[in-house]
């Protein structure tokens, strides 16, 4: 089922993001932990991809056991930055042998130790070469592109980054998903502007439960993202004690997620980082809610 099938609805709905193993050894751990999210049955489940494609293959795999064995629609993520066009090819017409219809078109970090080095005889520069391939391609994918409320930590104005993020949607994204953020206002603020600016797609906001204190100095870390005095307050007070921080960082996502159905979003992507508690733990304090 392509996504965009979903997304025009206008219910409340939740989705999750895992990630593949890093390597064969967890293979079967992080199956087990997927099969238990996908058990809850959200709106669909995306598959990361790991930096530089090295778990491919597993993305693939995940993807396509989602998708076959729960029936969950599956959103399979593909990063093209360092990539040749011939890999690049050969993943887009893997994903679409497993006969999964959506894809999450993304540029993909840097390569740390390639950051300084000329980059102008590379395939890809930026998300929007892979899905104007995609598009090109003529496989019909459904398409998402990545976006960023406190702007992307490469860039330094927001203006510019909402111009190219619309040359994006007019491209052929169908939906976005948000970096994570800690502050609703920055996201409503955020889609204020980008309907502004003529970004009329699905915007879907991405949540990050934070269940543990080490785990929010990595998220901000890596996304720059705002943390308000009152979530810091909260890590605080709760941060040395793992469950009591499980239980303060589920809820203060809910109260997130309950704040932007209440504002008229309707699907919510939680990256529920290969934790079934985490993913579970919201999604019954929002039962009655989902109607679940
Ligand atoms: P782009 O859209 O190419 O944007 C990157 C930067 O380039 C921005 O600063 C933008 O303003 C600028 N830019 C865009 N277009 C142009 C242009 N035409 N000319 C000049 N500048 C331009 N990483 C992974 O490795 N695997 C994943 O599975 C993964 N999933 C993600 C999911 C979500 C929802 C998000 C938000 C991020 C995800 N990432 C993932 C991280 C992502 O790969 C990085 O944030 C990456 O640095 C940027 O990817 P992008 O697709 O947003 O890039």
């Amino acid at each position: 089922m392509k996504l965009t099938e979903i997304l025009y609805q206008n219910i409340c709905s939740l989705s999750f993001e895992v990630f593949p193993p890093k390597a064969d050894a967890a293979f079967e751990s992080v199956k087990a932990a997927v099969e238990e999210i996908a058990r809850l049955k959200p709106a669909f489940m995306s598959v990361t991809y790991g930096a530089g494609g090295g778990t491919s293959e597993y993305t693939l795999r995940i993807a396509e056991e989602i998708k076959e064995r729960y029936t969950v629609p599956t959103l399979a993520h593909l990063t093209c930055v360092s990539s040749t066009k011939e890999t690049v090819a050969e993943k887009i017409a893997a994903i679409k042998a497993a006969g999964i219809e959506n894809i999450m078109a993304l540029r993909g970090d840097i390569p740390p130790e390639l950051a300084g080095t000329d980059r102008s005889g590379w395939a890809y520069h930026h998300a929007i070469d892979l899905i104007r391939e995609l598009k090109e391609s003529g496989a019909d994918f459904c398409i998402g592109g990545a976006c960023y409320p406190e702007i992307h930590v490469e860039s330094t104005d927001q203006r510019e980054d909402i111009r190219y993020l619309k040359e994006k949607t007019d491209a052929g994204c169908d939906f976005l998903t948000t970096q994570m953020f800690f502050d609703n206002n920055l996201f409503y603020n955020f889609l204020y502007k980008i309907r502004e600016a003529g970004i009329t797609v699905p915007i879907i906001p991405g949540i990050m439960p934070i269940t543990n204190a080490r785990q929010l100095a990595r998220a901000i870390h890596l996304s720059g993202s705002f943390v308000p005095q009152r979530f810091k307050a909260l890590v605080d007070r709760f941060g040395a004690d793992d469950r009591a921080m499980m239980q303060a960082g589920i809820a203060y996502a809910t109260d997130q997620i309950i704040d932007l159905y209440a504002n008229g979003i309707t699907n919510v992507h939680v990256y529920s980082m290969n934790k079934p508690e985490v993913a579970a733990g919201i999604q019954r304090n929002l039962s009655a809610i989902l109607g679940k």
